[in-house]
């Protein structure tokens, strides 16, 4: 693109942001001119939450930048309440209106971007639009919900869906003293991710006081004297003073649809993986794109802000002749729900088997495992639950799902990391990674489950896992300690802790498979690599009693 040119964005926040200081570092010719309908340029939608929860104090630290930076540093326009009403192909020119004086203009282009971003959904039902219902995308929306719950000193509060924002609303009401409800239609919040990774998230909301109604629906909403009556399918009804609703995002698409840009099928703008739209002079990026899964490869909608801040990046490097090239999502993220930290990383079981990918024969395996988040000998070791799903064939690592209370999202990183590389559970098994006693392990979790996942591959140890009926003739054999034994087990296990397996022997059949567990898979592991040089006929639970107790609870 030759110096002179002009570079319109619609949309100031992170791809819209990002796009216009990237452009900036590559050229200092070229005009830039940012339009977004609000009051507020890059501004922290990932911190609202935290500022309802009087976390973040001031209103203002949610301003990554704002417009006079933009101007001073950066040499970029900014123009805020201006909302982009239409695209003009035919002419490359947009219709502005200027929400304040009312003013309607038109400004030309070179290259326009389209980083709009997406719109929380707010389903048509009774009584939707009473006061006190609110969704958070931005800062006058947080401003509105921390204004109603003081001036009505709120104390019970409803959040429809319990995703991301959901339980980051959750958290944060709490912080400031509501009790919480959480109304979610699925049988787990976190719906993306696999039952067994969420059974104990709820046990965690639940301890932590919120009160959990899964399978659940709203059906609409009513004023009652000085509370809203939240009403549900099963006919019961929740009173709360504010209710917030993270029901899930939909794409921006109008400017887009109107100008006849093509859309994708999930309903999300089409763009090539240069961020390039079907018009070969603009560009869209972030929530209201379709781009493609890194791992599956299909089109998929990934509202999060690191794809946003670098299709931002791409589609600037691409306006200003460099030849980048957007990789695809993993939808890499990780929510933190008093002192919880639940991360994942690439499709999960239940994402594959949504897309009929699981079931195609023997492509897919998974293995847990429970891990200290640092050296078990070092005071305040935490566990983190860790599920590694990977390609059977090669080893190829496909996703990762963890929780725990420390250290969790550093191992999904490098997952993420190795999933990008298109690296194997062996490449997990030798990676070399940092350990001291307070954050690591000399075999960290990551290679953990590099090691458990290639020995299933190499055939030391044969799994299975919870969720599968168990062989109708199988042993199960229970090889934990007395203790833990009477605290519990699966039904019909004969118990011989792993101590005494050598000497009792006698007591395991030859002629029937044996299923072994213990409390998190390694001494079920060790149990099944003796018997098998005996001549028994083994199997291991992968992540032991603990996961067997998460899946009955999902
Ligand atoms: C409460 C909350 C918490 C979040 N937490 C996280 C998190 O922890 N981690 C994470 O990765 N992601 C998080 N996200 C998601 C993340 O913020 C988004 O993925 C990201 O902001 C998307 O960037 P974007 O540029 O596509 O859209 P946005 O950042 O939404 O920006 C779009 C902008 O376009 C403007 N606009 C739209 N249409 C027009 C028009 N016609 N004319 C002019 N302006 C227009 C809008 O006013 C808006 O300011 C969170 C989002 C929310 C709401």
């Amino acid at each position: 693109m030759s110096s002179s040119k002009r570079i319109l964005i619609v949309g100031g926040v992170a791809g819209g942001a990002s796009c216009a200081a990237r452009a900036r570092r590559l050229s200092e010719e070229v005009e830039i001119i940012i339009f977004d309908r609000g009051r507020y340029v890059s501004f922290a939608n990932c911190g609202l939450p935290y500022y309802v929860g009087e976390v973040i104090k001031k209103e203002e630290s949610l301003l990554v930048a704002t417009s006079d930076l933009f101007k001073d540093r950066f040499n970029i326009e900014v123009r805020l309440q201006s909302e982009v009403l239409a695209i003009d192909r035919e002419k490359s020119e947009i219709e502005v209106k200027d929400l304040v004086s009312g003013n309607v203009y038109h400004e030309k282009y070179d290259a326009l971007v389209l980083s709009p971003g997406a719109a929380p959904i707010k389903p048509p039902l009774e009584g939707i639009d009473l006061p006190g219902i609110f969704t958070v995308r931005t800062i006058p929306d947080s401003r509105r919900i921390k204004e109603w719950i003081d001036d009505r000193e709120a104390k019970k509060a409803v959040v429809v869906g319990g995703g991301f924002i959901g339980l980051e609303m959750t958290e944060n009401l709490i912080a400031r003293g509501l009790s919480v409800t959480i109304v979610e239609m699925m049988p787990q919040v976190m719906p993306l991710l696999d039952p067994e990774i969420i059974a104990p998230v709820h046990k965690h909301l639940s301890r932590s006081g919120v009160k959990l109604r899964l399978n659940e629906t709203v059906t609409g909403f009513e004023q009652t004297n000085s509370e809203l009556s939240v009403k549900l399918k099963s006919g019961e009804v929740e009173a709360a003073d504010v209710v917030i609703l993270s029901v899930g995002v939909r794409p921006e698409t109008s400017l887009a649809r109107n100008a006849g840009l093509q859309i994708g099928d999930l309903g999300g703008i089409r763009v090539d993986e240069q961020m390039r739209t079907s018009d070969a002079k603009i560009w869209a990026v972030g929530d209201a794109v379709e781009v493609k899964d890194f791992v599956t490869g299909r089109a998929t909608l990934v509202p999060l802000a690191g794809p946003a801040n670098r299709q931002g990046r791409i589609a600037a490097d691409v306006i200003l002749g460099r030849d980048a090239r957007f990789r695809g999502v993993q939808g890499t993220s990780a929510v933190e729900v008093m002192g919880l930290t639940i991360a994942s990383t690439g499709p999960s079981e239940k994402t594959l088997k949504r897309l009929g990918l699981w079931n195609e024969p023997a492509t897919y395996e998974k293995i847990y495992l429970h891990p200290g988040h640092h050296a078990n000998y070092y005071p305040g070791a935490s566990p983190i639950t860790l599920k590694l799903i990977f390609s059977k064939p090669d080893g190829r690592i496909v996703g990762a799902q963890a929780i725990g209370k420390q250290g969790v999202e550093k191992r999904i990183d490098v997952i993420a990391t190795a999933i990008q590389k298109q690296s194997t559970v062996f490449d997990l098994e030798e990676a070399e990674l940092c350990y001291c006693p307070q954050s690591g392990s000399a075999k960290d979790p990551v290679n953990m489950a590099g090691m458990i996942a290639a020995n299933v591959l190499r055939g030391d140890v044969e799994i299975f896992h919870c969720g599968g009926a168990l062989a109708d003739n199988a042993f199960i054999l229970d090889v934990r300690d007395p203790a833990e034994f009477k605290k519990g087990g699966i039904e019909g296990a004969v118990h011989i802790p792993l101590n005494e397996l050598r000497g009792r022997m006698d007591e395991l059949p030859k002629d029937r498979e044996i299923l072994a567990y213990c409390l998190v898979g390694q001494r079920s592991y060790y149990a099944h690599r003796m018997l098998v040089q005996y001549g028994f006929k083994v199997k291991s639970m992968s992540g032991g009693y603990r996961i067997y107790t998460f899946c009955k609870a999902s």
